[in-house]
């Protein structure tokens, strides 16, 4: 992996992100053991995957998508919708509390962080623009992800 792949990489801090709230958040050195270079720089460095490259994008898949990071359930494949974006969209967590939202004013634009409560790991951003039946776009990467078939 180049770093030319890390497109929408991030050299600041998450705004607000990171708190030390998270109880589930692992050490770090087992969390480079564990995770891919990719896995790692999405979900701590809040990252962004290119577009059509990852694992779920074009998933349809019946599951649950878990945290890489934690395995903390995150999102259903009931919610999962074709966003023609290249990322892994939803509609809507698979509970309120699955995810927290913050404000991200990175490269000058205001947009909604989202990430995994349990243990603060990056998972993509939140737009105002998808379907019904709540109007949301969760933007995810696949490198945060992890699906749970129902087999
Ligand atoms: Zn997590």
């Amino acid at each position: 992996m180049t770093g030319g792949d890390l497109w929408l990489r991030s050299g600041l801090p998450a705004i607000g992100g990171l708190a030390v709230t998270h109880t589930s958040k692992p050490q770090d050195t087992d969390l480079r053991a564990r995770l891919t270079p990719l896995q790692y720089d999405v979900t701590q460095n809040a990252g962004t995957e290119p577009a059509f490259s990852g694992a779920y994008w074009d998933t349809k898949d019946a599951g649950t998508y878990r945290c890489v990071v934690c395995d903390a359930a995150l999102f259903s494949s009931d919610t999962k919708f074709d966003s023609g974006t290249g990322w892994p969209s939803f509609y809507q967590a698979l509970a309120p509390d699955a995810v927290e939202l913050h404000d991200d004013r990175a490269y000058g634009m205001v947009r909604t962080e989202v990430v995994c409560s349990s243990c603060g790991a990056h998972l993509g951003h939140v737009f105002p623009d998808g379907p019904r039946p709540t109007g949301e776009r969760y933007c995810m990467n696949s490198a945060s992800l992890r699906l749970d078939s129902d087999a």
